[in-house]
């Protein structure tokens, strides 16, 4: 490690294998309004006790103390983090912590259009969109509810109001969307969308349809080679996980997020935080650090900084094939991706 927390801003968070840590993904609720088949069990699932939940000014000072360190992008996930009462004053909190440029939000969009104008008050510029499908019936088989035109409805006003960039997250389901990954991508075309194409880790809720071998980002290249070829746009891999690319002349992008074909282990610059309390060190493998306990029982700046430092620290360098495979299996819908 090479940061201590008493650090100047912007100072750069390293882990044990010189990879550069400057992503903080925080989940503020495991729950969800939605069922997504690949994601959320159906039926009942057990929440986490309101006293669990981190509080938002404890959030906040975790964030604060992670921009000291060299966090300089958070990324608000969930669940669903807009079904969380007040979720808009955290995003207030962490608006104006020094260091952190870049504070985003990944959302089933259900909720989203009604908060629109006080998100871009707040100055939140970038919303990251789930949508698997552009079919309403369809959209209530994955999702376990009939909210696609309320969904389209708010990316149709978050692109009105200049929100930018607009990402569509798309989640590749081998007989259930890959008839409509090419529309999906042509959106691209039409929209100014950067649409994203997520391989689906293996995860179906019980009851939903077998799905034993997922589509692959090749698959789904040759699925949408008709529209043209893609352009890279960008430089790969430096901003994250997505390859992304552009289809000559279109206003919006394409990506590839493909977590089980490509490892990108190589390029990780991020530690999650959970609803819980728990820094994750890797989406995929189970270490995790508890800073809530510490952070409960007053500790120090300092002392919460080394908390941070030590989850950075326990990264691992990649993880195996077979942990890909394996994804993180039904807690996908906890962790938030
Ligand atoms: N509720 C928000 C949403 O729907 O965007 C945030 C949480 S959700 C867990 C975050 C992202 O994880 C979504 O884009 C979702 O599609 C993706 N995701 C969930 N389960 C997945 C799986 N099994 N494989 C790949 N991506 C998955």
């Amino acid at each position: 490690m090479t940061r201590h927390a008493e650090g100047p801003l912007n100072g750069r968070l390293e882990d044990n294998h010189k990879r550069h840590i400057n992503y903080l993904r925080i989940s503020i609720t495991d729950r969800c309004n939605l069922r997504c088949l690949y994601c959320t069990p159906r039926g009942r699932i057990p929440k986490l006790p309101h006293s669990a939940i981190l509080r938002y000014e404890e959030i906040a000072r975790i964030a604060e103390i992670g921009a000291r360190l060299g966090i300089e992008k958070i990324r608000i996930t969930g669940g669903e983090p807009l079904a969380r009462k007040g979720f808009d004053d955290l995003l207030e909190k962490l608006v104006i912590i020094p260091g952190l440029r870049d504070i985003s939000l990944t959302t089933n969009g259900l909720l989203l259009e009604r908060h629109l104008d006080r998100l871009r008050d707040i100055g939140i510029q970038r919303l990251n969109i789930s949508l698997d499908t552009l079919d309403p019936e369809k959209y209530a088989r994955i999702t376990g509810y009939n909210g696609f035109h309320q969904v389209w409805s708010a990316v149709s006003a978050a692109l009105q109001k200049g929100f930018s960039p607009i990402k569509i997250n798309v989640v590749a389901l081998k007989g259930i969307n890959d008839d409509e990954l090419k529309a999906l991508a042509a959106l691209s075309l039409d929209y100014p969308f950067h649409v994203r194409f997520i391989e689906q880790m293996p995860y179906f809720a019980p009851g939903g349809p077998e799905n034993a071998t997922p589509l692959s980002e090749a698959d789904i290249r040759s699925i949408i080679a008709p529209l043209g070829n893609l352009i890279p746009a960008g430089e790969i891999h430096s901003r994250g996980p997505a390859d992304r690319y552009r289809i000559q002349g279109a206003p919006g992008e394409i990506g590839f997020i493909s977590p089980v074909s490509h490892h990108f282990c190589k390029w990780c610059n991020r530690l999650r935080l959970t609803a819980d309390g728990l820094l994750r060190s890797c989406l995929l493998s189970e270490i995790v650090t508890d800073i809530k306990t510490p952070l409960r029982e007053n500790a120090t700046d300092a002392e919460l900084a080394r908390v941070i430092i030590a989850a950075v620290g326990k990264k691992p360098l990649k993880m195996t094939d077979a942990e890909h495979k394996a994804g993180c299996g039904s807690r996908m819908f906890a962790i938030g991706g």
